[in-house]
């Protein structure tokens, strides 16, 4: 490749430029997407360091607050105060960018100054030359901008985190020196754009020596408030949650049935379009681009303020809008304060790094919690507890579990989820050798095994998280060649050792991305949906009560104990009604009482026709709940059948001495 690219004569003209810088980032993001995985493997990514979120609410009165301020900030000002009012409109669609894809999907990227150059470019090109007319022009670059988007983010399908900001730095770099330096595509002068006017208004920026005319601020701000309105809306819907999801567990989110490469690249196609059409409006109020607007630097930028401004919500894009160079806070600063403005990029960068270390909610995360703290004090000095506390009538649920009505399309007996040779080597160490299984719908199989045995390499091989040798079915369909998110549609439900809830999303919502965990072409309207934010409650709304969890519906994982954590797991598991679930380690960390609950539960589902596989290091629960036992011993089954036959066993009894006395615990204890 270096000899290939060294010899610049053998490429053409529009080539030459910026080839050599370009190649060895495509070089390294090939390589890196080479290495890298689909899904994390397990236990590599520990839950996201990333700020909390503030789902979007739509409040009318404060839609309608920030609109008419901007409105009337556009309107009362003029020369460079009101260019700095349209700039930081227009810049709200670049931090919004990045609230869509770091804030709310974790997906780091450091190339929205190219989507946003893209755009301009490309707006340059359909207005000079095709003379398409405003606001088609506008939206048609946007689209170009999700194109490269989609390109952009190609990569983050297979890597993440700081690999992934690494990877998106290097395109950035790629873009500006190949496109944006390239005089083959871009004009040395900078590249013209055309006036934009509508219905015969013109709203070109500038007239005569009027630098930023009200009317190009008004369509700025109309535009502008809009797409952040349809996008608030889409966050508030199933889309958000489907983006959250990802962002807490990319596993997880697989298990129950999510598309989690889909959703990272719609995230992208998302963001880019937003920073497109944010650099199709710096286009207009420049009039003529230069890459200079564009560079990878600026791009590092946009990230900078969007973090201080919080990027975990939609007013932290407001605010990071306010104060991004050149926006309407710096211009203030720089008339009235000029040591500070000379020296904006430097106390930002010790502001960044404050936010990171002690505030990474930033600046509006910050007020948001401040302000709940004066209601609550408020409250609490008026005899009002704002904050909501369990009151307990859940604890008769500990005691009666409510029956799961049968399914109706399936009998009880049929089988559900078959393995036939199934194998899995790492390296040298095979940790699951040759097994065979068979669950029948209304059946609780239990799998137990010492520590190191191959039980959750089993479960992570029927659920498609690693790959095996063997076949597997689920409900009759062979799922060899599907990835984990198409098994979980398929029937199969899992619910996870350490809970896994996405920490984001309330027990509700946990619930709710479980229930639809798809995307389909209707999910192309949310942004416009109005009325309830999700279908299905009903369903939600009767499994929360089975599992006696109504009361803690609006609270967060971080707000229950590890007990009902675990409940909402297997609520969550069982919430799409699949054909068998997985349980990994149900019973770890729980108590008694809840212990009891849970017991239930399992059988419940299985009553209601579901199979089940439990795997637990608690085998007086395994022996009390499953109706058949298979032991594992370093990949193999020493033993299996009926729980009485297992637990006599003589091989299962040495294998069990060799790491623990549970059994013999549970032989004298019965
Ligand atoms: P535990 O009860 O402790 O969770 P387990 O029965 O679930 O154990 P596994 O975690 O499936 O056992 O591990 C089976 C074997 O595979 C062990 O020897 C383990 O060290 C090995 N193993 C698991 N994951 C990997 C990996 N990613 N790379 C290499 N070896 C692995």
């Amino acid at each position: 490749i270096v000899v290939f690219t060294s010899n610049k004569a053998w490429w053409p003209d529009w080539a030459r430029t910026g080839l050599s810088e370009a190649v060895p980032f495509v070089v390294l993001i090939i390589a890196l997407v080479v290495i890298g995985g689909s899904l994390p493997e397990r236990g590599a990514i520990a839950p996201d360091p990333l700020p909390t979120v503030e789902r979007p609410r739509l409040r009318p009165a404060v839609v309608v607050s920030v609109t008419t301020a901007g409105l009337a900030a556009v309107l009362l000002t003029s020369g460079s105060y009101r260019y700095g009012v349209i700039t930081s409109i227009t810049l709200v669609l670049m931090a919004l960018s990045i609230v869509v894809l770091t804030g709310t999907v974790g997906q780091i990227s450091l190339a929205q100054a190219a989507f946003a150059g893209a755009a301009g470019f490309t707006l340059s090109a359909l207005t000079t030359d095709l003379a398409v007319p405003f606001p088609i022009a506008p939206l048609l670059a946007a689209c170009a901008a999700a194109v490269l988007g989609l390109i952009v983010g190609l990569p983050a399908v297979r890597i993440r985190g700081t690999q992934l900001a690494v990877v998106t730095l290097g395109l950035a770099v790629a873009i500006e020196r190949f496109v944006f330096r390239n005089n083959s595509f871009t004009d040395v002068g900078g590249n013209l754009i055309e006036r934009p006017s509508l219905f015969g208004i013109d709203l070109h920026i500038r007239a005569g020596r009027e630098i930023a005319r009200w009317q190009f601020g008004v369509m700025v701000l109309v535009l502008v408030t809009t797409a952040t309105l349809l996008v608030g809306n889409l966050l508030r819907r199933q889309t958000g949650l489907r983006f959250l999801s990802v962002r807490s567990y990319e596993r997880t989110a697989a298990g129950i049935g999510v598309n989690v490469a889909g959703t990272k690249l719609f995230a992208f196609a998302l963001s880019s379009f937003l920073a497109g059409l944010s650099g199709s409006l710096i286009g207009y109020s420049r009039g003529q681009l230069s890459a200079d607007s564009f560079t990878a630097f600026v791009g590092l930028s946009f990230l900078a303020f969007a973090y201080l401004g919080g990027i975990g919500s939609i007013s932290g894009a407001l605010v990071a809008a306010t104060f991004v160079p050149l926006g309407i806070g710096f211009v203030v600063i720089d008339r009235n304060v000029p040591f500070i403005a000379e020296r904006y990029l430097l106390i930002s960068g010790v502001g960044l790094v404050l936010t990171g270390v002690f505030n990474p909610v930033g600046i509006a995360g910050a007020t948001r919690q401040n302000n709940r703290r004066i209601a609550a004090w408020w409250g609490k000095r008026h005899g009002r507890s704002p904050v909501e506390t369990l009151t307990g009538q859940g604890a008769a649920v500990f005691e009666t579990a409510t029956p799961i009505p049968p399914r109706k399309d399936r009998s009880f007996g049929d089988v559900v989820l078959e393995l036939q040779g199934v194998s899995v080597t790492y390296g040298g160490l095979c940790a699951v050798d040759d097994f065979e299984l068979q669950v029948r719908a209304g059946e609780i199989v239990g799998l137990i095994g010492p520590n190191g045995a191959g039980k959750t390499t089993l479960l992570d091989a029927i659920s498609g998280f690693i790959p095996y040798e063997g076949s597997i079915m689920v409900a009759g369909t062979s799922v060899d060649d599907a990835p984990p998110h198409i098994r979980a549609r398929a029937g199969l439900g899992r619910s996870w050792q350490s809970a896994d809830l996405f920490r984001d999303l309330t027990v509700r919502e946990n619930l709710l991305i479980a229930a639809e965990p798809r995307a389909n072409a209707s999910t192309l309207l949310e942004p416009i949906r109005v009325g309830p934010v999700s279908r299905g409650s009903d369903v939600i709304d009767s499994t929360l009560m089975r599992f006696g969890l109504q009361e803690t519906a609006h609270r967060r994982p971080s707000e229950l104990s590890l007990g009902r954590q675990k409940l909402v797991s297997v609520a969550r598991a069982i919430v799409a009604n699949p054909s068998v679930v997985l349980l990994d380690e149900p019973m770890a960390g729980l108590d008694d009482r809840m212990s009891r609950r849970l017991l239930a539960d399992i059988g419940n589902i299985a009553g209601s026709g579901v199979g089940v596989l439990v795997i637990d290091h608690d085998t007086d629960f395994i022996f009390e709940v499953c109706d058949r036992v298979l032991v594992l011993d370093f990949g193999r089954v020493i033993a299996q059948g009926p729980r009485r036959e297992v637990r006599s066993d003589p091989a299962v009894i040495a294998a069990y001495l060799g790491e623990s006395t549970l059994l013999h615990r549970w032989e004298s204890a019965t």
